[in-house]
């Protein structure tokens, strides 16, 4: 990918605002360029439709964190958000030209990738640009970290976060108790610990999440090593993709899981609601996991993206594209109210 940077998110904008006006001039014409680019791509956005979370390995194997009870009321009657972007919003948004404008793409995120070998490599066989988060410090996780450059795959950290259940973490679980240092220690261990790690997404997280400090030092980090991330939304009040629009990170949140019933059935169902939805956004994010009946699914039905003019594309890139299209009306207060200020210098 090589993606054009635009290089003064919102929270570096903040702490340069005696910037020479020719700079914050340029910077402007660039944000409007961008926006005058993605004028005439107004997707309305949804927030999350019904969703869930399997924790996928052998220690935890068939503990399920997601409870559909947990839904808000907002996130189960599928409201849009939003229509539409600002032009200050997208200042900070990497982007893609791979694709033309208006081609609806989806990335289909396989999880829990370090426990188990058999289908972990199955997982990695499936055809396409399908994306593989893997759990840092599993038995399996260098293993798989150089399989997917084999297979040219792209993988992301599952960072473990705090689950309101208390689940296990392993080795670097992120938790509400650690301090600023060993926290950002614990997240920069996991991500040194893979190789080509392109972006993060949260392994459980319900507690987490949900949390505004740790979720601030988790984009610190992501920020400076210049990662996307994607919300799992294991919670209907996860604050995580709001943080990392603020830092300007190119971010999503998940709109489906294709496989929180492991039946062919459920994933069937889920699916056609992947392409629904991506259809009706212009893009979606699915997160689905090892299980070898959603391989078998995904074997034999990832053709009907491409029958349906859906291109399958990796994480980062949808996330380049799409980042501000899910932006919320008081994210784009905040951005606008910044880029105010700048001008007024
Ligand atoms: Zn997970």
């Amino acid at each position: 990918m090589h993606p054009i940077a635009i290089k003064h998110p919102i929270r570096q904008l903040k702490g340069q605002l005696c910037l020479p006006t020719v700079k914050v001039i340029a910077a402007i014409m660039m944000v409007l360029s961008v926006a005058s680019l993605w004028s005439h791509t107004s997707y309305a956005n949804t927030s999350t439709s019904s969703s869930g979370h399997i924790v996928y390995h052998q220690a935890l194997s068939d503990l399920a964190e997601f409870n559909p009870a947990a839904l808000s009321p907002t996130e189960k009657k599928d409201k849009p958000e939003r229509v539409g972007i600002s032009s200050a919003a997208s200042a900070s948004v990497n982007i893609s030209h791979k694709q033309p404008i208006n081609t609806v793409q989806v990335a289909i995120i396989i999880d829990d990738i370090g426990y188990n070998y058999a289908q972990g490599i199955k997982a990695m066989q499936l055809p396409g640009a399908l994306t593989y988060a893997i759990i840092p410090h599993s038995p399996k996780a260098t293993f798989f970290a150089q399989q997917a450059q084999q297979y040219k795959k792209e993988i992301m950290l599952h960072a473990p976060m705090s689950t309101v259940h208390n689940m296990p973490l392993g080795k670097d679980g992120l938790t509400e108790s650690m301090g600023e240092q060993i926290f950002k220690q614990a997240l920069a261990d996991s991500l040194s610990s893979l190789p080509n790690i392109k972006g993060v997404n949260n392994h459980m997280g319900s507690l987490l999440t949900q949390k505004d400090k740790p979720m601030n030092w988790v984009m610190q980090s992501l920020k400076q090593r210049q990662l996307y991330f994607i919300d799992s939304r294991t919670s209907a009040q996860s604050v995580a993709w709001k943080i990392a629009q603020e830092y300007g990170i190119p971010s999503l949140k998940r709109d489906i899981f294709l496989d929180h019933e492991a039946n062919a059935q459920f994933i069937d169902r889920q699916f056609k609601q992947l392409i629904a939805t991506a259809q009706r956004q212009g893009y979606a994010v699915a997160i689905a996991h090892p299980h070898p009946e959603t391989i078998l699914y995904l074997e034999k039905n990832l053709s009907a993206l491409a029958a349906q003019n859906i291109t399958l594309v990796p994480a980062s890139e949808l996330a380049a594209r799409f980042s501000s299209h899910q932006m919320s009306p008081k994210i784009t207060k905040t951005v606008t109210r910044v880029t105010k200020k700048i001008t007024a210098e």
